[in-house]
């Protein structure tokens, strides 16, 4: 059986005394909702950048679609990553700022234009396409960087706290239409998060980072019935 993503003694340290992760093995399935949950500064943005190409290993091996990536630049893994503070390009309207990573891949216009239908109809941005940066709110601002994430069809999606910058009554929707989003697509997705009632209402699968190291791996349920340390059992709130 083939994983999508997996890890094999991943490791890193940016400088050479303090290590930030330590031999992190992990696979995750096609289609999966994985949610990579853990408090402030415990690992959880270095491992995916280190997926997404953008900070080197210092030890093991990574692997997507059963091919060795570890040396390979972000633009030839076939993933799209959606970060905490957006990063929407100021100057450019919200179909420009859609559309951005596609005219780069070459994508004919026929071809933009049916997928930013889709992404436009699937975000309910479509009064909203002439509009800068600067014109939305935050809900919507986060809804075009999800609308330029899917546009890219890329079998693979990683997310960074993507609703942090969100009121509650906003991320609780928002959590459910990522949740629709990617079922819809098939796509398979690494969430980051460091909220515990986000990890156990979205995940399929959860991993608990604590400092760099793995707590435990499984599904909510398990996690909340069977924690596998008191800092899982105390993390997760589960009654042990
Ligand atoms: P999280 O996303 O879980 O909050 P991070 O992956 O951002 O954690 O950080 C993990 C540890 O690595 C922290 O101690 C942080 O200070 C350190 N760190 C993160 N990025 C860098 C960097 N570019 N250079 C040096 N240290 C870093
Ligand atoms: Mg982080």
């Amino acid at each position: 059986m083939m994983h999508l993503v997996e890890l094999k003694q991943v490791s890193k340290s940016y400088d050479k005394n303090v290590q930030v992760l330590h031999s992190i093995d992990l696979q995750i399935e096609e289609g999966e909702f994985f949610v990579l949950v853990g408090p402030s500064g415990s690992g959880k943005s270095t491992l995916l950048r280190m997926i997404a190409g953008l900070e080197s290993l210092s030890g093991g091996e990574l692997k997507i679609q059963g091919r060795l990536v570890n040396h390979l630049p972000p633009k030839e893994r076939h993933l799209s990553m959606v970060f905490q503070n957006y990063a929407l390009y100021p100057h450019l309207t919200v179909e420009q700022n859609i559309l951005f990573g596609l005219s780069a891949k070459k994508v004919n216009k026929q071809e933009q234009q049916k997928r930013l239908q889709e992404a436009v109809s699937m975000m309910g941005l479509g009064d909203l396409l002439k509009r800068k940066p600067k014109q939305l709110s935050g809900g919507q601002r986060q809804r075009v960087a999800l609308a330029r994430s899917v546009i890219s069809q890329e079998p693979l999606c990683l997310m960074d706290e993507p609703l942090s910058n969100l009121d509650a009554k906003l991320r609780a929707h928002m959590r459910t239409e990522i949740r629709r989003l990617q079922k819809k697509l098939g796509l398979t997705m690494i969430y980051v998060t460091h909220d515990q009632v986000e990890a156990m209402t979205m995940g399929d699968r959860i991993m608990v980072l604590n400092e760099g190291e793995i707590q435990q791996i499984g599904k909510p349920i398990d996690l909340y019935n069977q924690p596998a340390n008191l800092f899982v059992a105390s993390f997760i709130g589960s009654p042990r």
